[in-house]
């Protein structure tokens, strides 16, 4: 990611699923809940609500305790681990599933991919569960650690689609010390670099951690010129970083 900088004035992007009753939540995990537990309409001086959620609920991050016994909580990831530069990789529709194939169009160099796959515009369109959706394979699993990737993103509630329960991508992926975000909502960034920034909660022992992740576009600067920012390019903030390869 040499080479990039943070362009003033570029909107950033929330690519955090709303944590609300009835969101989707992946098949046997618990239902988001949420009550008034002080509430003014009812008499009383504030509001404060009740809420229940999984650890896995809507966009979070999967530590290594989350596959593997004695392996990092929540709490114990790195922050930098999860903040700093990143790559928006499109995935094209017709892609069912996320093989070496994919992880050789990444650009050299980047430790942390987010995978903007189909999912992100059936999100969009209902906000319910939906079994078929795009994940990595094993293969791809292992492309990407032999690739250095150090953070996979993806924008299904699982990084993975495995009917046989072996779950062989977490196991990949966490046994490698790659971290996992999951359940992003990628309909809004363009494939690209992005600055990211992702904060999930701050669990004690904890196997998974909801999160708020927030990216904001970068823009590739040619060697020997100075970045924008200034009067002219703020015309074009917000719009999407170009890339080459897209
Ligand atoms: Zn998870």
């Amino acid at each position: 990611m040499r080479g990039c900088v943070l362009v003033r004035g570029m909107r950033s992007i929330d690519v955090s699923m709303p944590l609300h009753i009835g969101m989707a939540a992946f098949p046997g995990d618990p239902a988001f809940e949420s009550s008034p537990f002080r509430s003014i309409a009812r008499g009383d001086g504030y509001n404060v609500s009740r809420i229940a959620l999984g650890t896995h609920a809507g966009t979070h991050v999967d530590p290594p305790l989350h596959f593997l016994p004695g392996g990092a909580s929540i709490d114990e990831v790195d922050l930098a681990r999860l903040n700093g530069p990143c790559r928006v990789v499109r995935i094209a529709d017709r892609c069912a599933a996320i093989g070496p194939a994919e992880v050789a169009r990444i650009p050299r160099g980047t430790t942390r991919v987010l995978f903007r796959t189909r999912n992100s515009a059936r999100w969009e369109a209902s906000g319910e569960f939906f079994p078929d959706y795009v994940a990595v394979r094993p293969s791809g699993a292992a492309a990407l650690v032999a690739r250095g990737v150090r953070l996979v993103g993806v924008d299904s509630l699982s990084v993975e689609n495995d009917p046989s329960g072996a779950f062989p991508v977490h196991h990949e992926l966490l046994g490698h010390d790659v971290l996992i975000v999951e359940g992003l909502l990628l309909a809004k960034a363009p494939p690209g670099a992005y600055d990211m920034r992702c904060l999930p909660l701050r669990l004690r022992g904890g196997d998974g951690g909801p999160a708020r992740v927030v990216l904001t576009p970068r823009r590739p600067v040619r060697p020997g010129r100075r970045a924008a920012g200034g009067r002219g390019s703020r015309r074009r903030s917000g719009r999407p970083p170009r890339t080459p390869g897209r």
